[in-house]
């Protein structure tokens, strides 16, 4: 999986809320991992706008929720965004080859990509605050199991 890249469509790296680091959670949803602040992004943004407005346009999103047209219409083009339940064929992952409804690859294989590029933010992440890598936890001995490894 070494070529394998997905377009993150600005991904929030730190919470608007807390500074602290935006966790992928699935289907564009990430949450902090400190105050547990849930943001989007553009992907999520769009999917959450289209459940409510179906048959939204591209226009019409850009419009409402900022997303440009040119995002939307590469969702389209990857297929992230699914139509209809109906209309759904099933494609298989890129990375392990599982039946998926939408997108390039399945939740498992998209979380391990986020899993990849956290690591490296929280590297910046860590810079930026000042402190050394390891230790991060100091001031939450209690953390939860966040990096499950399967
Ligand atoms: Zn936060
Ligand atoms: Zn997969």
């Amino acid at each position: 999986m070494n070529s394998f890249d997905i377009n993150t469509y600005n991904r929030p790296v730190q919470c608007s809320k807390c500074g602290g680091m935006m966790i992928f959670a699935g289907v564009g949803e990430y949450r902090c991992e400190d105050c547990k602040h849930v943001d989007y992004d553009d992907y999520g943004k769009v999917r959450l706008y289209i459940e409510s407005n179906r048959g939204a346009t591209a226009a019409q999103i850009e419009k409402e929720i900022g997303v440009s047209q040119k995002s939307v219409r590469a969702m389209l083009r990857e297929s992230k965004i699914e139509i209809t339940a109906e209309s759904r064929t099933f494609m298989r992952c890129e990375v392990c080859g599982d039946n998926i409804r939408s997108g390039r690859c399945c939740n498992k294989c998209e979380t391990a990509f986020h899993r990849r590029i956290e690591e490296e933010e929280r590297k910046n992440h860590m810079a930026r605050l000042g402190k050394g890598i390891g230790m991060e936890r100091e001031s939450n001995a209690t953390g939860e199991k966040r990096f499950k490894r399967e």
